[in-house]
Parts: C-alpha cells; structure tokens; sequence
C-alpha cells in the first residue's frame, strides 16, 4: 500500500542530524567511562538509536524491547504488554532507554518501572520527541531532542499503521489520515 503524501514537514533531516550529533556527544561525555547499555524500544526508535549509535564517541552495548499498548495508537492506555524483553541482563550497568516519541508518558512510566526492578546501575532516558502538552504522568527524560506540538507525527522511525518510517524528517500525518486502533 502507498500511503498518501506526509504533511508539513516539523523537523527537517538537517536539524535531526545536528540534533542527534549534539545528543551523542553529550552522553559520550555523560557516559565515559561507564558501562552503557542503550535500549532501543521497538519498532519507532530504531532510525534514531541507529543515528545515535553512531554518533557516540565511546563503544557500548545496544539491545532493544518490544511493547505494545492496549490503547489506540493515538491513545495510550498506560496498560503495556511486553512483546519482546532484553535479551541480556541489565543489573549494575547504566541503562539508558531511547525512545522515539514521549506523548502521555504512561508506556515510558512503566517501562522504567519495569527496568528499574532489574537493578540497574542507574537508568535514564533520551527521546528523540516529546509532547509536552500531552503528558499524564511525570517521566524524567534526561536527553530531550525536540518538544513539539501536540499533533501525530510520521517519519524519521515514527508510523502510522506501519507506513511512512522511511522518511528522512519529521512530518505531520496528513489531514485525511485518522490514526486508528493498533498497537504501540
Ligand atoms: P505514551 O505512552 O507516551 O502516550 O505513548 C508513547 C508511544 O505512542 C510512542 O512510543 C509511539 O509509539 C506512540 N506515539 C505517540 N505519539 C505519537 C505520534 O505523534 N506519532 C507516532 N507515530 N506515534 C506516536
């Protein structure tokens, strides 16, 4: 299926790449020195963790998680099922999970709840996106790309009903395109 053109473009692919860059050195300095596990969190961050892999000034570990949420994909339910967990364990190491996108919070919350129960050395979070205006539930978020409008947002890792990842920047869903019910 061809989907129908993105909308207007909120990020172009030059400032998503000086973004990522400042975010990689910034944790290359955060990190040094320390054992760093980055998770990925399927399917929407894997452009970015790609990105920010190689823009790291120091090697580490990446593994990645699945979830998904019983809400529609324009809505979160808070109520999260793991569809793929870690492959290695993450006790004593310092996790940080990348996320694509912060909307209500709620599947960052559990989450990091979730990890957190594994021991970590310590854990934190870098998402490319977050949404401020939408948020249900404080989630510190230590590395922050961009803070955007609350409006749905494709491309750059980001879908809508499994469509529209490869774009290069971040756009909005086009009018006539209703996110409809699916997973996370
Ligand atoms: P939260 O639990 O914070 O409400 O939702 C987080 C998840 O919802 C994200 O990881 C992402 O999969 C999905 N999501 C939230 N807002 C958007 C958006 O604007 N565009 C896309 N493609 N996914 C979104």
């Amino acid at each position: 299926m061809n989907p129908a053109p993105a909308g207007e473009i909120l990020i172009s692919s030059d400032d998503l790449s000086k973004r990522v860059a400042d975010l990689g050195a910034q944790i290359s300095r955060d990190y040094a020195g320390k054992d760093l596990v980055m998770v990925g969190v399927l399917r929407g961050a894997v452009v970015f963790i790609a990105d920010l892999l190689r823009s790291l000034d120091m090697s580490c570990e990446i593994d990645f998680m699945a979830v998904s949420s019983y809400g529609s994909s324009s809505d979160s339910s808070g109520v999260v099922r793991i569809l793929k967990d870690l492959d290695d364990s993450i006790t004593g190491r310092d996790v940080l999970i990348v996320e694509d996108i912060v909307d209500s919070g709620l599947t960052l919350n559990y989450l990091m709840r979730n990890l957190r129960a594994r021991d970590p050395g310590s854990l934190e979070v870098c998402a490319l996106l977050t949404k401020p205006e939408r948020r249900r539930v404080d989630v510190p978020i230590r590395y922050t790309g961009f803070e955007i409008p609350n409006t749905f947002v494709v491309g750059y890792g980001l879908d809508h009903a499994q469509q529209y990842r490869h774009l290069p920047f971040v756009a909005e869903l086009p009018e006539d395109v209703v996110p409809g019910p699916g997973a996370v």
